[in-house]
């Protein structure tokens, strides 16, 4: 179904309020089309999982960007944050099952979370990139047609 972005996202970003730490924002900029015609529960799923850990791998005071382009019939999305990063030795690990970096010291998970999103974004027909350094963040980059 046809949806605002806007108005998703906003309700995606408040859901985390509840895991967010002292002066984490997340900041959202938006450009082209308001509009997505995409499946909403998938894309809801993907965003969760990428700007959940987002927070859980940043510290106290740190920034998230979360932007959305739409354009054409593409959508590109970006979130990019300033936490622990990962070690680039393990980079090729990330979206293995139960796949945890060795500097997650004692943040909790399961490891399942960027498994899941990789195989969402490949419902959709588009692609997910990472770039991280460790110690200094990491950004996700996830492109998909629009339905
Ligand atoms: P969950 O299943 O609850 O999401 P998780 O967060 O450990 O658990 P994934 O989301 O699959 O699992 O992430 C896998 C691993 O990738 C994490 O354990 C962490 O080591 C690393 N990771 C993922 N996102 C980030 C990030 N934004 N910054 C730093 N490390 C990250
Ligand atoms: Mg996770």
């Amino acid at each position: 179904e046809w949806f605002d972005l806007a108005e998703f996202t906003g309700d995606i970003i408040e859901e985390l309020n509840g895991i967010r730490k002292t002066g984490q924002q997340i900041e959202f900029h938006q450009t082209g089309e308001m509009e997505i015609l995409q499946d909403k529960k998938i894309l809801r799923n993907i965003f969760l999982n990428l700007l959940s850990n987002a927070v859980k791998y940043s510290p106290e005071g740190k920034t998230i960007h979360f932007s959305i382009e739409i354009k054409q019939k593409t959508v590109f999305v970006e979130i990019k944050d300033e936490g622990i990063g990962i070690p680039e030795q393990e980079q090729q690990n990330l979206f293995g099952k139960f796949y945890r970096a060795s500097n997650v010291n004692n943040i909790q998970g399961t490891g399942l979370g960027l498994n899941i999103v990789k195989r969402y974004v490949e419902l959709l027909d588009g692609t997910i990139t990472f770039t991280s350094k460790q110690g200094l963040g990491t950004t996700f980059i996830v492109e998909f047609p629009q339905k």
